[in-house]
């Protein structure tokens, strides 16, 4: 039962070291004896499920029946081709869904959480999934607790239990043992899968995984990637059913004045069959999925995980993105550069986290100041960082902002290692970007001292005394202000800028009490250079019509310094504090919103007031987050952005994508990816319209006006196959062009195709279609054979449309500026279309099967320079748009 024993004997119970943990063998086996630490998922669509769910739908019902009808009529080989063409429509179909499938899950893999825990000695990562009962687990702020585990150690922590008790309030963890009739939410030594720690820290050891927790007993489901349909799919849905609804009006009523003008009524029931299926996109929603998932494959080898598909078309209409300072705009690699101790401004040498420097004032070295070594003394105590040594090459565990504290001890020849084995942490109280604050008490030789650290305005309000000269003397108003001036010049400097006290403190203190009445020992600056390539990724962002604004916990002047080096800040734009804004009512606040670039000091709350205001305004909302109290904002945001680095497990499940990298310039190319798919998906739908709509007028012109089929049911069937299946694959992985980052973010609401590529797809369908009917009319009166007729059109269209896809490689740009051989996809899927339609009228077996004849090469110079106007067209509409538009 674990909790109504003491942690000893759990320790004992399951056979494990609290300070070891598991040795890795041991690990091993009992993964073996308990299986993974997964919940059950629901039942997967096996293959053969997914297989046969191509054949649903009722168009495909129609054509099976369709086939039954010819063989039913003795018209075995129409019977076979029409079953030959579903089951390959059917292949197809499954490829496209497995292909989508498989990527999901492979986002799935990518996105699964790994826990800290310690096992033969050492802490490390681990797989989630690969937890055992008996793991040492080490949980702080931010995590999702993995399993079921006893608290060993709880330092002010607290658990939200909600998704398991529906209790909002986070639970105040201790380390006592309860009795054994405890209900279950007050064995508050005891945390539980699905549930997160929202403040302190922990450790514990885990007592069930996978389905034994409590939460698998419930059997819920979590972290699952969502696969809502996207706007652009439900379009696409609307779409097809109206299509759909106006070709079957269009073909009955010419199939019916076609009986009644005479033609076979079966003939004219196939083909009725086979133009409906051709006029209906029902490939479409499949290739879009397909679309969608290929691109988001592309965004992750940029650093860009999507965590729900929507989001990617939610990227393409971004205009405004949020972004943290610290980690994102910056790298993230502190050095302290300026300590201010004793009234006196010293600099400090050295580079990178090696701890070799030194200390000046103006231009000489100091080796010993009592001042510089309490301020140092208390940087390095209350700090939770650690610097470590790997074949010559020092580099820092934990905060980077802590870690370039203990850097800046050691070359003052403090080791923190040898400091905390002299003054033992005897409590501390966390911190927060709320608080801006970090207490711990430690012993020292002559009693217990609190140290603590936080912003230079929240340490200030936290002391009473100063000191000075080596003496403890009052902070009088007057060397407050000094301070801030300081604290002002470092941060215009951009450095980011600490503040550091100290207190004698009872024995008995609680670490909150000691918060007060401190003595501020000084201050350090620290520098955390703009990342490189943050600058242009802002000026693309600026060209491509979206808006960068900073929101940072950081000071005003450091934020506002470092926003103006990399063009956030503009002239006439405005910084708010978190403060400000406070003071600001809802209405003022809207007023002014647009014009703010940079928030600083904010609370995470914050956040979510921006994103609101923001969104009022009918923005699409970008907003990255990394701590446990940023999830609202990204749940408000449009596109909700964590960390993969210093991201909380809690942030990254509120969000709807990560970047892998923490890196502000992985946003703006998920944003181009973004814009890329969403541009690819209009072309292959633009392609795709082309298409049906010259079959369709192809056909109906030549009943109607020619009493004539110019193109059987079957080849119709074989068109719509071929041209459905590999050209719009190959356009959703046309690159990006260089156009796509210049323009404006498309409206949210915009169509499914623009109006001119509507006018675009229908002046081509019709360019096709009046060529085919042309050839119709010209054979007809030179009294060539019907069955020559219907193959010469059959390829003609054909060959069209392989021209056609690539007109849709780019709506503006010509084929040959893009390069014509760039999309190599497309060379293949185009070659194998045209090798396929030379089988269907070379090969003997599918000449019976689709009543062809063989072309001569007189006829093929005749067709290829026929087919090759598609193309010609569209590039003389794209060089007067662009002659007009230069
Ligand atoms: P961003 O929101 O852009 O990531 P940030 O990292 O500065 O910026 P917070 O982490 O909320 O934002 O930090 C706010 C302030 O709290 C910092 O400017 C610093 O003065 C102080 N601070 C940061 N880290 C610590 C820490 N580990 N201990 C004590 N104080 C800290």
């Amino acid at each position: 039962m674990y909790y109504d024993e003491a942690a000893d004997a759990v320790l004992n119970n399951l056979n494990t070291s609290e300070e070891a943990g598991l040795s890795s063998g041991e690990a091993e086996k009992r993964l073996d004896k308990y299986g993974k630490n997964e919940l059950k998922e629901e039942e997967k669509t096996s293959v053969v499920k997914l297989f046969l769910s191509q054949f649903k739908s009722f168009l495909i019902v129609i054509l099976i029946a369709a086939a039954l009808v010819s063989a039913f009529l003795g018209e075995l080989v129409d019977a076979f081709v029409i079953l030959f063409t579903v089951v390959l429509a059917g292949v197809l179909g499954f490829v496209q869904e497995y292909r989508a499938e498989e990527s999901i899950k492979l986002l799935k893999s990518l996105t699964s959480p790994e826990a800290l825990v310690l096992r033969d000695g050492k802490e490390g990562k681990v797989p989630s999934s690969l937890l055992v009962p008996g793991d040492i687990l080490l949980l702080q702020a931010g995590d999702r607790i993995p399993a079921d585990a006893r608290l060993l150690e709880a330092l002010s922590m607290k658990v939200d239990e909600s998704s398991l008790t529906g209790e909002s309030v986070p639970v105040e963890k201790s380390i006592n043992i309860f009795p054994p009739e405890t209900p279950q939410p007050d064995r508050k030594n005891m945390v539980y899968t699905g549930t997160s720690v929202t403040y302190g820290r922990g450790k514990a050891v885990i007592t069930a995984t996978g389905m034994s927790t409590a939460f698998g007993k419930l059997a819920g489901l979590l972290g699952e990637i969502e696969r809502d349909k996207t706007p652009l799919q439900e379009k696409l849905d609307q779409f097809g059913r109206w299509l759909g609804t106006a070709t079957l009006i269009v073909v009955a009523f010419v199939a019916i004045l076609g009986i009644i003008e005479g033609f076979d009524p079966f003939e004219m029931f196939l083909w009725g069959v086979a133009l409906a299926v051709a006029a209906i996109p029902e490939a479409l929603p499949a290739v879009v999925t397909v679309g969608l998932a290929l691109g988001v494959r592309r965004m992750v080898k940029r650093h860009a995980l999507v965590r729900k598909l929507p989001s990617v078309e939610t990227l393409g209409s971004t205009n405004i993105i949020c972004t943290d300072k610290t980690g994102t705009l910056t790298q993230n690699k502190m050095i302290v550069e300026k300590v201010y101790a004793n009234g006196t401004l010293f600099t400090v040498t050295g580079e990178g986290y090696k701890p070799t420097g030194d200390f000046f004032r103006g231009d000489s070295p100091v080796s010993k100041d009592i001042h510089l070594h309490k301020l140092l003394v208390t940087g390095t105590l209350c700090n939770d960082a650690g610097l470590v040594e790997e074949e010559g090459r020092w580099d820092i565990m934990g905060d980077p902002t802590e870690g370039a504290l203990v850097v800046a001890a050691a070359k003052g020849g403090l080791w923190k290692a040898v400091l905390e084995e002299k003054h033992e942490r005897k409590g501390e109280v966390p911190f927060s970007s709320e608080r801006k604050l970090m207490t711990t008490l430690n012993t020292s030789e002559d009693g217990l001292y609190a140290h603590a650290k936080g912003a230079p305005e929240v340490i200030l309000a936290a002391c009473t005394k100063i000191f000075l000269e080596g003496h403890e003397e009052e902070l009088t108003p007057e060397r407050k202000q000094e301070i801030l001036g300081i604290v002002n010049d470092l941060a215009n400097k951009t450095l980011r800028v600490m503040g550091f006290a100290y207190r004698k403190v009872p024995e008995d203190i609680l670490p909150e009490e000691a918060e007060k009445d401190m003595v501020f020992s000084g201050l350090m600056g620290m520098r955390d250079p703009p990342r490189e390539e943050v600058k242009v990724g802002i000026a693309t962002c600026t060209s491509a019509g979206i808006r960068t604004i900073m929101i940072t916990g950081d000071h005003k002047t450091t934020a506002f310094a470092i926003a103006r080096e990399l063009g956030i800040f503009r002239e006439g734009d405005l910084v708010l504090t978190g403060t400000e804004l406070e003071g600001l009512g809802d209405r003022e606040f809207d007023e002014i919103v647009e014009k703010v670039s940079v928030y600083a000091r904010v609370y995470p709350e914050h956040k979510l007031k921006v994103v609101e205001a923001l969104k009022k305004k009918g923005y699409i909302v970008a907003m990255t987050g990394d701590g446990v109290n940023d999830a609202p904002a990204l749940k408000a945001a449009d596109m909700g952005i964590a960390m993969g680095i210093t991201g909380t497990d809690v942030s990254k499940e509120a969000s709807s994508m990560i970047l892998t990298d923490d890196n502000f310039a992985s946003i703006v190319s998920a944003v181009e990816e973004g814009r890329n798919i969403l541009k690819n998906i209009k072309n292959f739908i633009a392609y795709g319209l082309t298409c049906h709509i010259g079959l369709v007028l192809i056909v109906l012109v030549g009943v109607l006006a020619w009493h004539t089929l110019p193109v059987i049911a079957v080849q119709i069937l074989w068109i719509n196959l071929i041209t459905d299946g590999l050209p719009p694959m190959a356009l959703s992985m046309e690159a990006p062009d260089r156009g796509l980052m210049k323009q404006k973010p498309t409206k949210a609401k915009e169509g499914l195709v623009s109006k001119r590529m509507l006018i675009a797809s229908l002046g081509l369908g019709t360019l096709i279609a009046v060529q085919s009917i042309w050839v119709l009319h010209n054979s007809l009166s030179n009294g060539v054979p019907l069955s020559k007729i219907q193959t010469l059109i059959f390829t003609l269209v054909v060959i069209s449309l392989m021209f056609n896809a690539f007109n849709w490689r780019s709506e503006r740009y010509s084929v040959f500026s893009l390069g014509i051989f760039t999309n190599k996809s497309l060379i293949y899927a185009v070659l194998s279309t045209v090798l396929l339609q030379l089988v269907a009228i070379y090969v003997p077996i599918m000449q019976i099967a689709f009543q062809t004849v063989p072309l001569s090469l007189s006829d093929w110079a005749m067709i290829i320079p026929l087919a090759s106007t598609t193309l010609i067209a569209m590039e003389f509409v794209k060089y007067l748009e662009w002659r007009i538009h230069r």
